[in-house]
């Protein structure tokens, strides 16, 4: 069995984008409106040497209060659950909102590894949420941008040890 890496992050931070440029076919509905993408989706993911199930979550979508609903984070709970390492994606564009703060909250009492990923980070529009990122006492955050491609060697780089 490959190993499994599952994606995290609120709704619209670009989870499916990612997925998709991991699969490397349009499997995913990528839309702009956030919450397109119900429960989980499942692709076989290549990255330069990497092989691995690569999980595209929406847990916390459908949360218009940006609250956590139970039922939800339980469906995440339990996709983390088989997951060898998680990728925490937020948006280095838009900056940090409390729900990326109450993920990271999540994640950080996770047994699983966490990769912090600050997505969007194309041109220079990135760079202060690059640095904002720091803050969720999650390690380093990689700068990727799923649209383009960018940062797909230091993500390797980060999983590698994972994987
Ligand atoms: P999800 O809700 O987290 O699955 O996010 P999506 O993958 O559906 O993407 C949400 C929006 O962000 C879409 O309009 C994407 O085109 C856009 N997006 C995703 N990745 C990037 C990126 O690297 N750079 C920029 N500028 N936009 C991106
Ligand atoms: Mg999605």
């Amino acid at each position: 069995m490959l190993p499994q890496v599952i994606i995290i992050g609120r709704p619209n931070v670009g989870k499916s984008t990612l997925f998709n440029r991991l699969v490397g076919k349009r499997l995913a509905l990528v839309d702009d409106q956030p919450g397109v993408t119900r429960d989980r989706r499942f692709g076989d993911a290549h990255l330069l040497g990497l092989d691995f199930t690569i999980v595209d979550t929406a847990g916390w979508e459908d949360d218009e209060a940006e609250t956590l609903p139970g039922r939800m984070r339980q469906q995440t709970e339990a996709a983390l659950a088989t997951a060898d390492v998680a990728l925490f994606v937020v948006d280095a564009r838009a900056g940090l909102t409390p729900l990326d703060e109450e993920i990271g909250q999540w994640l950080r009492a996770s047994p699983v590894p966490v990769v912090l990923l600050a997505n969007k980070a194309e041109g220079r529009a990135g760079e202060g949420g690059l640095l904002e990122a720091y803050a969720l006492g999650l390690g380093d955050p990689i700068a990727v941008s799923a649209e383009h491609g960018e940062g797909m060697g230091d993500l390797f780089e980060a999983l590698l040890p994972h994987l």
